[in-house]
């Protein structure tokens, strides 16, 4: 009612087109290709939805989330083990906070920037909303390369960084987690100094050791999640993922525990990839072959094209494996990783359909050209966010001071996701069959518009 009344106070406007919004949105952001793709993206299936809706048109809301609550950018200053300096950038942004605390991740790798940064909270904001969490919309990271460095160097590192987003956070306000470079042992560090510099023990990270505070089940989260959707999909469809030859890429979290659900549901993963190139192992990479590149990327920190050394399979350097045959595509490892010509070949292949357990890793080129083929494509708004649910579970458990067993966790999880899907075909399920990607725009959006609605124009 609130909402409603508010709205009447207003002169009744007409919907900017498509690209009146995006020209605003280009102009206010230059050399931010990254955040415009993701407003883009976005705006395309939400603007003609509030077209005939003045309640959420008038007030701006698409405008408004558009508009990051605040982009905080600071300077870490660390030494290397033979006392070296150097320089790095850290950021903090906190896209929306209407529906929860700011919550997303930290990625340190060499490519962060504002843009990168800023489409990931913009996207973490929906992707929140569709969990049905009571969180918020943030993104968090540096330019520092974990790469080749000693853990006492990523400790000092860490310890850097947080001495100055210390400042910005707390389990009320903002709760990162881990993306990117930021696993398990960067998270110990950058909860160790948050609590010397606060000397408070709180909920304040999420993916945090079982030891202290961590959820169970938080690491499996986003892979699992992600197979999970998929699931969904093909039992939408009456069929399974078992028999089903799925190329997955990525060699860190998402991917690794994508292909352990994966296997465990009877498909065969024949694929893996890191930033050097991909592995193709035709006999399917079972667990006793994944817990070898588990242990080859968090204690060895090696490169992917060992195991195709160990293994005698074939790598292929510099190359994404989208051209190989598959039934199902699982990109786990970044942003824009599947262009125009992979969609062509997953297209001439036959690919039935792709979950994304990466951030936006489709170009939107390639997004048409698939959807275009029947292809079906859950976006990763959707089909990562078993991730930050799991996450938001854990600051569940950090507030009750208690904690969920594995089977409780998992079966949460579950939940979420069979709810994030069911959200996708209310609002997705047209002639032509599930548009996904609408369908997760739409009930994001109706989520996070409304609770702002409801809060005043602020
Ligand atoms: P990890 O750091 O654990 O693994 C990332 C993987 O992707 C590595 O194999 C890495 O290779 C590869 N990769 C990274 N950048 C590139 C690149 N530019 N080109 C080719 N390969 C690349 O990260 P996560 O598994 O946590 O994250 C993967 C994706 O999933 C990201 O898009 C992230 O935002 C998303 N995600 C993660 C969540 C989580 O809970 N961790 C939650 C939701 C989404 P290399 O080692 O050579 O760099």
């Amino acid at each position: 009612m609130a909402a409603n009344s508010q709205a009447l106070n207003f002169p009744h406007k007409k919907a900017p087109s498509l690209d009146e919004f995006l020209n605003d949105v280009a102009q206010r952001n230059p050399g931010e290709p990254e955040f415009l793709q993701a407003v883009h993206e976005v705006a395309t299936d939400i603007l003609p939805f509030v077209a005939d809706k003045p309640v959420y048109r008038d007030l701006r809301i698409l405008e408004r989330i558009a508009e990051p609550d605040r982009v905080i950018s600071f300077r870490v200053t660390w030494q290397e083990d033979d006392g070296t300096v150097h320089i790095n950038r850290g950021y903090r942004v906190q896209n929306n906070n209407a529906i929860g605390p700011y919550k997303g991740g930290l990625r340190f790798h060499p490519s962060v920037n504002q843009s990168i940064l800023k489409f990931l909270a913009y996207e973490q904001t929906f992707k929140n909303a569709l969990t049905g969490l009571p969180m918020g919309g943030g993104k968090g990271g540096s330019d520092f390369d974990p790469k080749g460095r000693s853990d006492s160097e990523v400790m000092r590192f860490c310890q850097a960084f947080m001495s100055e987003l210390v400042n910005h956070i707390g389990p009320d306000c903002d709760v990162p987690a881990g993306d990117i470079g930021v696993g398990a042992r960067e998270i110990g560090f950058l909860f160790g100094q948050h609590k010397r510099l606060t000397r408070q023990f709180q909920g304040v990270l999420t993916g945090k050791g079982p030891s202290y505070g961590g959820s169970l089940m938080r690491p499996e989260a986003t892979g699992f999640g992600t197979v999970y959707m998929m699931d969904n999909m093909l039992t939408h469809r009456n069929e399974a993922i078992a028999g089903k030859i799925c190329v997955v890429s990525g060699s860190g979290n998402v991917a690794t525990f994508a292909t352990q659900k994966i296997n465990e549901l009877g498909g065969r993963v024949v694929t893996l990839s890191d930033s050097t190139g991909y592995i193709y192992d035709p006999d399917g990479i079972d667990n006793e072959k994944l817990q070898w590149v588990i242990d080859l990327k968090n204690n060895r920190r090696g490169r992917i094209s060992e195991y195709a050394e160990h293994f005698g399979c074939s790598f292929f350097e510099d190359e994404r494996p989208w051209n190989v045959p598959c039934d199902l595509a699982f990109p786990c490892a970044t942003q824009n990783e599947i262009n125009e010509a992979d969609a062509s070949h997953l297209i001439k292949n036959e690919c039935e359909a792709i979950s994304e357990g990466a951030n936006m890793p489709t170009t939107p080129g390639a997004i048409s050209a698939l959807q275009e083929a029947g292809v079906l494509l859950a976006p990763g708004k959707a089909a990562n966010a078993g991730g930050v649910a799991v996450s938001g579970l854990e600051m569940s458990q950090n507030s009750q001071r208690y904690a969920w067993t594995s089977q409780e966790v998992d079966d949460k999880l579950k939940d979420i996701m069979a709810g994030i899907h069911e959200q996708c075909l209310a609002y997705g399920e047209e002639k032509a069959g599930v548009n996904y990607a609408r369908g997760a725009n739409v009930a994001g959006f109706v989520k996070v518009a409304d609770a702002m609605l409801a809060q005043g124009v602020i």
